[in-house]
Parts: C-alpha cells; structure tokens; sequence
C-alpha cells in the first residue's frame, strides 16, 4: 500500500494481535492481564466457562467458603446501618435461590456512601453477585461484592430486556476483574470486528461440509448468544475446530517424515537377528510375531518408519524392539533406544546384553563370531566410560546404543543410525524425538512405545502422526497378579501386609514400597503436573487433581520413602531383613547399586517413589506394596503392579490407601483390584482424571492447548477432524495455500514448543 506522499504504509495490523492496552485502556487490561489475556485473540478465546440461565438462580447451599464464586439471586432485603462501636456504616443485603440465602455486606464511612447499592439493591430484583464466599456467624457472605443487577446496569431500556432474556455468559474470571467486565471487554473488542479481521483456519469447504459456522460467527456466538441453541452451536464448530488444527499438524508431521527417504534395513539371513531368534528362550507370542512382521516389513522400505507400538505391561515390548534393532545391525545401520530414566536406561543395557549374550560381545574372547556392542550413555557416567560409549557409538562398533536424554547431546554421534526406539514414550515430546532422528545421515526409521496400552483417542491426539501397533496378550505361563485393596487405618491388615512381605522375602523373593513423597514434609512430586527433562521424570507423574482430599479438608500426610524405610527397618517382623531405597534424587551409583542390590536380594524389600513404574524387571519381585494408592493414576497403578508376578511365581499387589470404599477414590482402587485389562483401566482412567495427566506430563502439550476437546467424551469429533486433516494434507502436505490454518497450528500449539525449551 502507498499513501498520498509515495512512502510506503504498513498495512492494517492485524486486528486480533491487537494489545488490549490499546482497545479498552491500560486498567482493563491489566486486570485482564493477569487472566494472562494479552491480546484481542488471547480474550476471544477466553470462552464462557458456562450461561446463567435468565431467570434461574444460583443454588447458593453449594457455594464453599474460599472459593472465588458468581452467582445469580434475587434480592430479598436491604438495610443501611450506622455502626456505634467502629463509626462509619454498613449495608446489610439478602440475596436468595428461593430456598438459601447469601448475605452482602458493604461497609462506607457514611451512610451516604452506601445509598446508590441501596438504591439499586431493591427487594424482587435479580442480579450476578460475585466475590470470595465467606462466613460470618455461620451465614455465608459475600463482602463488598461486584454486582450487576439484570435490567439495571445497562443503558436503554430494550437493552435490558433483551439482556433481561438471554443466556449470561459466565466467564473464568478472578478478583482483579469479575465476570461481567469481561463480557463487556469481549463485546467492546468483538463487535466491530468483520469476516475479514478473523481469518478462519478451517477451510470453507470442509466447513459447510460439517455444517459448521465461522469462526467470527462461533465467536459470537459463544460469547454473545441469544439462545441456547446458538452458544452450543458456536461450541460445536470451536471444539471442532480445535481437533482439525491438532490433526492438521499431526497430518502435516506425518506427511513430512514419509517424504524422506530413509536407508532401507531388509533383513539378512543369517544375519544377527537369526542367531537371536534361535538362542530366544522362550517362543514369541502370536502377537510379538505379527507385530515384528509388520515393523520388519516397514524397515526394509526406503521410507521412515513411523511406527507407535502400545502394549499391555509385561506383553514383552522390548523384545519386538531389539528384534527391530537387530534387523537394522544386520543391514549394516545402528539403533537408539531411548529411555526415559538413567534406571531403565542401565536396566534396559543389561537386559539387551543378557538377552544378546556372546552376540553382545563383538571383539571380546567368547564373543560371537558375528556381533556387536551395546553402548550406555547417561549424563552423570564417569567420563571414562562416558568417551569408550561415544567412540563406539561414532565409530559404528556399537550397533545398538542406549541411553536417556543424554542420547540428544550433539557431542553424541553415530556412524549410521537407522532406527530410533522411544521406550515408554510418556515422557519424550515430539521434539525430543526429531532431535535425535535428525543424527542419521538420512531420517531413522522411528518405534515409539509407550509404558501403557492407551485409549485409541488419546493414541489419536497424542501420536497422530504414527501409525499404530498394539499387543494386547501376555506371554503364556505368567502367574499374573492378585491385587488387594488394603483401609491404612486397619492395624490387623497393615501388620498382615508386612507379614507377608516378610514370608516372600523367606521364599527367596522380593517386595517392592512404592510412595508418593520421598522425604516427609515436602510437597509430593508432580505437583507442578509436568515432567523434567532428567532423570526425575519417572518421579514426577502423580494426578494433580487429587491433591485436594476429599471435600477439599486436610489429608494425612503422604509417605515418604525415606521415613517408610526407617520405619520397616524398625519393625520387629522384617528384623534382618535388608531394607533399601531408591528415588530419583539418589546419585546416579546409589540407584544403580539398590537396583542391582535388589535384583540380587541381598537388599530384597525396595522403597522406592515410581522410577520403578516404568519398565523395571526384577523377575524374582513378587510383591508390590504401594502406600497411599490412591494419590496414583489407575494406568500408573496398573503399570506398577506389572513389576511383580513376571516370573514363575504369582505377584501380589496391596494397595494400602485411607479411601474410603464407595468414594471416588476407593471406587477407582475397587475398579484396579477386579480388572487386569490394561486396555480397559485406560478407558476408564481417561474418564476419570484429567487429560493432562492420563496423557503424561511431557507429552501433554498438544493435549494442553486443547480447551473445549475433551479427549475421552468427544472421540467422534476427533474421528472426523482427523479424516479432514489428512485428506486436505493429502492434496497439499505443507498447508501453505492455508496460511490461516498455519498460524493457527503456531498459536494453538505454542505452548508445546515452549515446554520443550523449558526442559532442554
Ligand atoms: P513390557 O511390554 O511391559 O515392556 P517386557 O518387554 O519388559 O514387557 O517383557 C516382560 C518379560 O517377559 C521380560 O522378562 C521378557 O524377557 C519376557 N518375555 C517377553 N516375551 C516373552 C515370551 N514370548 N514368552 C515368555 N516371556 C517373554
Ligand atoms: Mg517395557
């Protein structure tokens, strides 16, 4: 654009990156702020949280002292008072559901301060009132609460009575600005806007194929509606919406890695991979098998793999992964396997050396005469060591190299990577997995597994961009596991359960603690709901939500395992029984040394915090001891459990908990001790708990850009803008011709980028 004077002029800003400061002044908008709404995109997107009905009122006997409420009542009374003892005055209101009331209370230094609420708070009229409930010999209050009185505070008279008939949004508000000064903001900013100001992501044509409305439309909709009718159809297209901009990325990832080329990995005959299959112990299950055809088929093409493979626990994922990875060794490449935690890192090392035996001793006397090394490669090893694994990892004499995020480091090379394995992939971002796919000379085919099987929505959100595999039996001959729910408050049944730790232990067995804390007096980990990038993170998943106890009162203090294991070394049943702990603070050699110490049974009661959850296989553990249960997700119990009864014997699982049966909690305990379908107990954790913690702390940024999709409710919704997706991806793989969409994809999932630079 030129102006009159031949300079150029910048075009229009955009209007919805517009700073609020400018469009409703610099008080609003601070208070807006800390809503952390920033700019006229940020406040449209500030979706009501529900509609008053007109005319419906509030039922007040739930409100809850402390909690920061808008309400809908009439007006009973209203009595300005001069106060004798402290000078100044006090109007007294009742407002009222018809049934409870609240009271209002204002205070001024004179009564003439006070007339104009008095004026407006006439007995029979209906208004909002919001504030932080409280209590004054035993009513509940409201003092000097906001108030907007329907029909009153507004300025002509159809105004009112239209206001006076319509849906009232009730927004997520706080103490700097209530509700309603909201709505005004999103009306002072909404209204002038036209089509042209508010691109929409979702193509026309899609959009009328779904019958859908715009998106300035749904905007209206939502946040101006004349009727029910119209702010459930805004919804509808805004939900929508939000599950066709994840789907179009996942679409877009998706299509972008298939476009490499990748170094076909057939398989040799004879080759290493043979000679593992005819020294495997055991005989693969039908499902490992069919699984390992499709992955051995999708190695040998020059396209990446992309592949997710979700497993009941114990269904023997690692064994379909180093079968993967011997395919790759054998066709002349190197595999990663990435591990969440330095434990499962080592453990997983060990495990892949035993499994391998002279196979893993390439160049050592009693190695096999075809053969490779596995390498380790954790942040805190000695720098010895540490160099020995970066050579053989460079120099290719390592064909399978493990480790935790100390894999991404760019002091890490390979000679030729072929295939990246994500164990438990919980808690690796999508990033995360680039990062190391980008260290072949051509893309890595890419397994991902995950700790637990997964609901086929969440596998949607979260792995969209991956295909997926799923084994759903486990090996035949395992013992499986018996799960108890044990009240913490009965002295016979917990002295019972050390008891029988003690006879396990007698048996030549192993016992497992698991609690929430590590040390008393410090918050449970997890509580900030996300993952480190370190070796805490197997730590750090606890359900958030649950922190509250039930009816929000105090909870007994959670165990921690450094007192629990004071306390068991104490107790005359387990006398000379070796008690150890482990956690993800310890250093790096005390981890090491309680895990081997253990796995050995010198030391064969472990406390420990979840960094066993995660994949630990003891064979000879039998019994899981997890105190304060019910502080855990159901997924996470599950997959705890599935460390013990691995072997020949049966496990025994008891979940001590002060839950008491018939609440939620103890409901859900009930729900774990009379399923073993892991399948199944992911279903109904999703329905349970928050997206965000079923999903995982560090995987949940796509899941945390998502406000009205709700993962476990709105699986036909997210069905149909996956399908969407893919099929406007399949015409135009990057998206360019739709630039809106792109932008939409870098807002909505910002917040996932932003994660992952937080934990690198
Ligand atoms: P998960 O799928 O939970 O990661 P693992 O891979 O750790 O399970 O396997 C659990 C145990 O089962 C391991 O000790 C493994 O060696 C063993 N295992 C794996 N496949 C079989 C099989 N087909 N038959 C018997 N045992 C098996
Ligand atoms: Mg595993």
């Amino acid at each position: 654009m030129t102006s009159e004077l031949g300079e150029v002029v910048a075009a229009p800003a955009d209007r919805l990156s517009e700073p609020l400061t400018r469009l409703l002044g610099p008080r609003t908008a601070t208070a807006l702020a800390k809503l952390g709404l920033h700019t006229a995109h940020d406040l449209l997107r500030h979706y009501p949280r529900r509609y008053s009905e007109p005319g419906t009122l509030t039922d007040l006997s739930s409100l809850v002292v402390g909690e920061h409420v808008t309400v809908m009542a009439e007006v009973r009374q209203a009595t300005v008072r001069s106060m004798r003892s402290r000078g100044g005055a006090m109007l007294q209101a009742v407002v009222t559901d018809g049934r409870h009331s609240l009271h209002l209370t204002f205070f001024a230094k004179g009564a003439g301060a006070l007339r104009s609420h008095e004026h407006k708070l006439r007995a029979g009229r209906v208004g909002l009132f919001t504030g932080v409930v409280g209590e004054y010999r035993g009513d509940r209050q409201l003092t000097h609460p906001d108030y907007r009185i329907i029909g009153v505070d507004v300025e002509d008279e159809d105004e009112a009575l239209a206001e006076a008939s319509r849906p009232i949004p009730i927004y997520p508000a706080g103490a700097a600005i209530p509700s309603w000064r909201i709505a005004t903001s999103v009306r002072t900013v909404l209204d002038p806007l036209t089509p042209a100001d508010v691109p929409d992501p979702v193509p026309d044509e899609l959009r009328t194929r779904r019958g859908l409305v715009t998106l300035l439309g749904a905007l209206t909709d939502v946040h101006a509606p004349h009727d029910d009718a119209q702010w459930r159809q805004g919804l509808k297209r805004l939900k929508y919406e939000e599950a066709f901009v994840l789907q179009a990325e996942l679409a877009r990832r998706r299509a972008r890695a298939a476009a490499q080329h990748a170094t076909a990995r057939p398989p040799r005959a004879g080759g290493l991979l043979d000679d593992f299959d005819a020294r495997l112990p055991f005989t693969l299950t039908a499902g490992q098998r069919a699984v390992g055809a499709e992955i051995g088929a999708e190695l040998a093409q020059p396209r990446p793999m992309q592949r997710l493979l979700q497993g009941e626990v114990g269904s023997g994922k690692t064994v379909v992964a180093l079968r993967a990875m011997l395919q790759v060794v054998d066709a002349g490449g190197q595999a990663a396997l990435l591990a969440p935690t330095e434990v499962l890192a080592a453990q997983h090392a060990r495990t892949l050396r035993a499994l391998l035996g002279p196979l893993a001793e390439a160049g050592f006397l009693g190695g096999a005469d075809q053969g490779t090394r596995v390498a380790l490669l954790t942040g805190s090893q000695a720098t010895a060591a540490r160099r020995e694994n970066l050579a053989d990892a460079a120099g290719g004499r390592a064909g399978i190299v493990v480790g935790t995020h100390a894999l991404l480091s760019e002091t890490v090379q390979f000679a030729d990577l072929g295939l990246v394995v994500v164990d438990e992939q919980h808690r690796f971002g999508v990033e995360q997995r680039d990062l190391l796919r980008a260290k072949g000379s051509t893309t890595p085919h890419l397994l991902v597994m995950t700790a637990t099987p997964i609901p086929r929505t969440v596998a949607m959100t979260v792995f969209g961009d991956l295909e997926t595999s799923s084994l759903t039996e486990v090996p035949a001959g395992r013992s499986g596991v018996t799960t108890h729910v044990v009240p913490a408050d009965n002295a016979a049944w917990t002295r019972r359960t050390w008891q029988r730790v003690k006879e396990e232990v007698d048996a030549g067995r192993r016992a497992y603690v698991v609690c929430p804390r590590i040390e008393a007096g410090e918050a449970p980990d997890g509580t900030t709901g996300r993952a480190r990038a370190d070796d805490d993170g197997a730590d750090l998943v606890l359900d958030v939500e649950q922190d509250a106890g039930p009816g929000g009162g105090p909870q007994p203090p959670l165990r921690a395992v450094v007192e629990v294991a004071d306390m068991l070394r104490g107790l005359p049943v387990l006398a000379g029984v070796g008690v150890g702990v482990l956690h993800g603070r310890m250093p790096p050699e005390d981890k090491e040394r309680a895990m081997a110490d253990f796995a050995s049974g010198r030391v064969p009661v472990l406390v420990s915090t979840t960094v066993i959850e995660v994949g630990v296989d003891v064979p000879e553990a039998t019994v899981m001891v997890v105190l304060d249960a019910d502080r855990f997700g159901l997924s996470q119990l599950h997959q705890l459990r599935g460390r013990v009864g691995r072997g020949t014997e049966p496990g025994l699982c008891l979940l001590v908990s002060g839950a008491s049966p018939g609440t939620p909690a103890g409901t859900r305990l009930q729900t774990l001790a009379e399923t073993t379908d892991g399948f199944a107990l992911a279903a109904v954790d999703l329905e349970l708990r928050r997206e965000g913690d079923v999903l995982g702390a560090a995987q949940s940024g796509a899941a945390s850009s998502l406000r009205l999709l709700r993962v476990a409710r709105d699986a036909d919704v997210i069905e149909r803008a996956r399908a969407d997706a893919r099929e406007l991806v399949d015409q135009d793989p990057t998206l360019d011709a739709w630039p809106a969409l792109g932008a939409a994809i870098d807002r909505q999932l910002a917040g996932e980028r932003e994660e992952f630079l937080e934990r690198t």
